[in-house]
């Protein structure tokens, strides 16, 4: 059969609605096809680690533009491409038969290319990341594009039409006037370029900093868009509800995975050809096509949200640092607790030392809120032992209770109890796939592992030795809820009513909607005492909210993970945040905001720092450990990953791929640590091994990846490399 090309850019698809084909392309007239001439480079999904090279090359009938989409045969597939290169010609080329490129198929034309700096950004994370162009580019495209024919395509762009100019709503007509402040902050913004840390306290008012930057940019250029990310799924409907009220709905987009598919796409082609003005989203927003980006917006800069955890393994905050730089637009990192990359690279200059490369903007008050919460550190130490809520906490839960006041329980576990034990013979309750403890949900009766999955039946008696008294040990939220019930079963709200507690975690919110009902019950003042894991902690508006503990957070400061008090402190100061947000409130309830710590450590200097709300201080201890281990940021790491059926396979692995490391560029100033299990070393029974890489030069560490890259796929085909189920590279990772 021969080889026809099938769709020139020229013309679009006629339009058809005739039996459609999927996205078979329309047999070309019988006469005079046209020639395929050009040679097309084009960026497809080929499965990970197919090690096909990042592009791969087509023919066809004529030079397409860089950024086009295009279907193309792959395998015995039909998939979506996007041209990468410019077309070269393939005029006088003589191509031996088997090596005849493959046409392309039909070009999605109706689409306007994606731009330079759009492939300029997918090269570069697919570099930097360790991954190929084709999986960064193709995963950042809405899966619906995918699937649509041309004129599928062609008749949903019809549908939108662009805004014209944002109008300003009625609500931003009547502005608040900003505090000093944020009025500097904005100053400064508006009169520097480059990236900005804002670091203002909960309440302080970063929101409304954000608000105004893009209304400036919209109100002077017509053109402009913005990117404003934040962390979590949960977080956007308020944030969008924020931006559409002074902006309009027809302005404003989100993206995110928890939208339908057709809605991923609109929202996607609004912002792809500039009809949406601001696009809000997840970290996949990142990847977005924005044309007219003029401002990224990173909100709760430092949660870990934003490094994904699956496929290429990217920081979305340091891919919009780099964006903004390409682009040339401004970049706002918020938070009240900066990471401390970020912090670092905004260190004013010192004395030899020129600075960070960030603008620093503080806002330490906050605004229509009271005063930050008065820290109480109690001692357990000094408490009975099993001591699960110290009498003072009760008490002052108790009292809110009766004033119809809101508390919040922090505890970072959810479930009833994390072991299920046998008393006699010393049962636990393992995971057999895993080298961890099934949970014990009391709510199912069943034992849950929370890294496999595999879940049972709690057993009768003990499966060792028949004792019936298998028992609870620990505690997670479900318990916690349950204790605080019987607690407060006596204590009665103002109007007499019994106290009502309610629990929000993963295991609470699991069906559609749930989370948003029960956040509303408590916004709604229906709840007394709210028990939650960190999923409480972030970015809620309670505005009743007078006291927050958190009732076990010693365990990250002694971790293996360097990062574990960082994650620690941000979590404690957000959850601090979620007290006395409405000084008004306040003052008619003639109460003050608390936030609880009971901890068996409580001299340490994070608890120290945390009760003046000294973020600086923490900062300063943290980096000064820091740059005298030489680590992050003070050095470049990576993770070289291998899992296997048996431990010493993948540690072989990760130790050999060391080894032939050695001769590589770069690898004298790159240190290799040994290879060594990872806390959690088996899960769904599969061993996990991984290796350090650390370097104080990026560069140097970068060079290396690059060339170790081709040796680690060949080195997965020898005899070593057999055992491997799978490997990977995670550059800047985040847990170690
Ligand atoms: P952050 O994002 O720093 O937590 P927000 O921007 O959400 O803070 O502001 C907290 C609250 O204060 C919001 O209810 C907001 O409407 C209000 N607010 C912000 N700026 C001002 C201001 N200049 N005057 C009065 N209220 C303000
Ligand atoms: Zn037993
Ligand atoms: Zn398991």
């Amino acid at each position: 059969m021969p080889t026809r090309p099938l769709i020139s850019t020229a013309s679009p698809a006629p339009e058809t609605d005739a039996p459609t084909t999927g996205n078979s392309p329309l047999p070309p007239p019988e006469s005079a096809p046209a020639e395929l001439a050009w040679r097309l480079d084009i960026a497809v999904q080929t499965p990970a680690h197919a090690a096909l090279g990042d592009l791969l090359s087509y023919a066809g009938t004529a030079p397409l533009v860089p950024g086009t989409l295009v279907r193309v045969p792959l395998g015995r597939r039909e998939v979506l491409g996007v041209v990468w290169n410019e077309a070269t010609s393939l005029a006088g080329v003589q191509a031996e038969p088997d090596m005849a490129l493959k046409p392309v198929g039909a070009a999605l034309d109706a689409l306007a290319p994606l731009g330079e700096a759009w492939r300029d950004l997918v090269a570069f994370a697919a570099r930097y990341y360790q991954r190929s162009i084709g999986e960064i580019a193709l995963a950042s495209l809405p899966p619906q594009l995918r699937d649509l024919t041309t004129t599928q395509l062609a008749r949903r762009l019809k549908r939108k039409t662009t805004t014209g100019p944002v109008a300003q709503t009625a609500e931003a007509a009547n502005l608040i006037a900003l505090s000093t402040e944020q009025t500097a902050a904005l100053a400064r913004i508006e009169a520097e370029s480059g990236t900005f840390l804002l670091v203002g306290s909960t309440g302080s008012g970063k929101t409304e900093v954000y608000l105004r930057c893009v209304a400036d940019l919209l109100a002077r250029d017509p053109e402009a868009q913005a990117l404003v990310m934040v962390p979590e799924i949960n977080l956007t409907p308020q944030l969008e509800a924020r931006f559409k009220a002074r902006f309009g709905d027809e302005a404003v987009v989100s993206l995110h995975s928890g939208m339908t598919h057709p809605q991923r796409l609109a929202s996607w082609l609004a912002a792809h050809s500039g009809a949406a003005r601001i696009v809000l989203g997840t970290r996949m927003a990142v990847f977005a096509s924005i044309p007219g980006l003029k401002l990224i917006v990173v909100d709760e800069e430092h949660d870990p949200s934003y490094k994904q955890q699956e496929g290429a393994r990217y920081s979305a905050r340091d891919l919009a640092v780099w964006r903004g730089q390409r682009e040339g637009a401004k970049v706002i990192l918020g938070s009240a607790t900066p990471s401390l990359e970020s912090w670092h690279q905004s260190r004013p200059a010192e004395g030899d030392d020129p600075g960070g490369r960030y603008v620093r903007l503080e806002m330490p008050s906050r605004i229509g809120a009271g005063e930050l919460p008065a820290v109480r550190l109690v001692d357990m130490n000094l408490q009975p032992p099993k001591t699960v809520l110290s009498g003072a906490l009760l008490e002052a839960i108790g009292q809110r209770i009766a004033r119809g006041e809101q508390s919040m329980i922090f505890l970072n576990r959810r479930g009833y109890a994390p072991v299920l034990a046998c008393g006699d013979c010393g049962w636990k309750s393992e995971c057999t796939h895993c080298s961890a403890y099934r949970v014990f949900h009391k709510i199912d009766r069943t034992l849950r592992c929370h890294h496999c999955g595999f879940t049972e039946r709690v057993p009768r008696a003990c499966p060792a030795c028949g004792n019936p008294d298998i028992a609870p040990v620990g505690r997670g939220t479900e318990r916690l809820e349950e204790h605080l019930a019987e607690l407060f079963a006596d204590v009665k709200r103002p109007d007499g009513s019994a106290v009502r507690i309610a629990r929000i975690d993963a295991d609470s919110t699991k069906k559609q909607g749930a989370l948003e009902s029960q956040l509303a019950a408590v916004h709604a003042g229906e709840v007394d005492v709210l028990v939650g894991t960190q999923m409480i902690a972030k970015g809620h508006d309670f505005r009743r909210i007078t006291l927050v503990a958190a009732v076990n957070p010693d365990g990250a400061l002694f971790s293996s993970d360097f990062r574990a008090p960082e994650r620690l402190f941000s979590l404690l100061m957000q959850s601090a945040g979620r007290a006395g947000r409405d000084a008004a409130y306040l003052a008619a309830q003639g109460a003050t905001a608390q936030m609880w710590i009971q901890t068996f450590h409580s001299q340490h200097p994070l608890f120290m720092a945390l009760r003046k709300h000294d973020y600086a201080a923490f900062a300063r201890q943290q980096l000064d450990e820091r740059q005298a281990a030489a680590m992050p940021p003070f050095a470049f790491q990576a993770l070289l990953r291998a899992d296997a059926r048996e431990q010493a396979v993948a540690q072989a692995f990760l130790n050999i791929a060391a080894d032939a490391a050695e001769a590589l560029p770069g690898a004298d100033i790159v240190t290799r640590y040994p290879a060594v299990p990872l806390s959690i070393q088996r899960v769904a029974d599969v061993e996990r091994a991984q290796m350090l890489i650390e370097s104080p030069s990026r560069a140097a560490l970068q060079r290396l990846l690059a060339s170790w890259q081709p040796l680690l796929h060949a080195l997965r085909r020898t005899p070593e490399g057999k055992g491997v189920i799978r490997w990977l590279v995670d550059v800047d990772p985040h847990s170690i």
